[in-house]
């Protein structure tokens, strides 16, 4: 996961800690308004307490017992507070129902190991950070339309798109349902409105559910992205943030590869993107337009050699589908 993003969870940990604490007092002054005697209570428990600590630094003989006795005593106060509480009408939790994870206390640690509200936070905020969070909602493998792709044979091919869009369907909800276990990495290339990029937001949406970090980016917005950073690095501290996401998220979706303007600087740092996800065997899913041996020619060997034997091509082919959609729609509009 991002350091980033950890970054950011933990800010909103101690956001929401700075809130409950606000609450409880606000709630507690409530509290003693109405019961005065439960504010001598915590006087008093606080004295014990401080009795009690003292007794401890003088290294008193009978400091132990002292704060078995502590125990005790604050109990029966606590108890006595309550009573106080639930007769003035208050409810038995309105001083401890503050935090939004009662369990650590909105702290995300429970004795130094992280709370299982932790986990919840970084895939949420990778969740929000993906900047497809809308586009999900509609995108994903449940949504998937097969009635786009005809299931005529494709004389070129051997086999119907149909068949063959339902075989990369597979591949990629496998891709998802192993991504622990196999390491893997996607390329998807064919001709323009062929559900390439509906099916990168698939594999989204389907990891982001469980709970894995996602970042997904157009070729276009990262090579502007590298080019920026590198030579303003100073006035744009965020960006190199979001290329500390892009080597270090759990999955890197790029977008229409080949649409981007290139330079010595930038196609070295891409390479250096690619490369070094690779060796921390963190997956790559790749759109593109382009053909093998497009990619072949536009791009440094070195990148080639990654993508070849490294990424699946799953190639896809048949209709335009944003023209069948746009005669779709004239039909059901007529
Ligand atoms: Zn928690």
């Amino acid at each position: 996961m991002s350091k980033y993003i950890y970054k950011q969870v933990m800010r909103d940990y101690d956001r929401d800690k700075l809130s409950a604490r606000k609450k409880y007092e606000k709630r507690l002054n409530e509290v003693y308004d109405k019961c005065p005697k439960v504010r001598e209570l915590d006087k008093k428990i606080n004295k014990v307490g401080i009795e009690v600590a003292r007794s401890i630094l003088r290294g008193d003989d009978d400091s132990k017992g002292l704060a078995e006795e502590l125990k005790m005593i604050n109990k029966a106060l606590a108890e006595e507070k309550k009573i106080i509480m639930r007769k003035a009408g208050f409810k038995e939790d309105y001083l401890t129902d503050v935090y939004i994870c009662a369990k650590c206390k909105d702290t995300g640690f429970i004795d130094n190991i992280k709370c299982e509200c932790f986990n919840k936070r970084l895939a949420e905020k990778a969740y929000d950070m993906s900047n497809i969070k809308e586009i999900l909602k509609t995108e994903n493998f449940q949504k998937f339309d097969f009635d786009f792709y005809s299931d005529k044979v494709n004389v070129k091919e051997g086999i119907s798109p149909l068949k063959n869009i339902k075989s990369i369907y597979s591949r990629c909800v496998e891709f998802t349902e192993s991504f622990d276990k196999n390491f893997a990495n996607l390329l998807l290339f064919g001709g323009a409105g062929l559900g390439k990029t509906f099916m990168c937001n698939c594999i989204a949406k389907e990891l982001l559910e469980k709970g894995k970090g996602v970042f997904y980016i157009t070729a276009a917005e990262l090579f502007k992205l590298i080019e920026n950073e590198r030579f303003d690095r100073d006035e744009n501290a965020d960006k190199s943030e979001i290329l500390n996401i892009i080597f270090d998220i759990d999955l890197f979706i790029l977008d229409d590869l080949g649409t981007e303007f290139q330079t010595a600087l930038t196609s070295s740092e891409f390479f250096n993107i690619i490369n070094t996800r690779f060796i921390h065997k963190k997956p790559v899913v790749i759109s593109t337009n382009l053909s093998p041996e497009n990619i072949v020619n536009k791009y440094s060997d070195r990148v080639v050699s990654r993508f070849y034997g490294n990424y699946d091509f799953l190639y896809f082919f048949g209709d335009d589908i944003r023209i069948l959609k746009l005669t779709k729609g004239n039909i059901i509009n007529k």
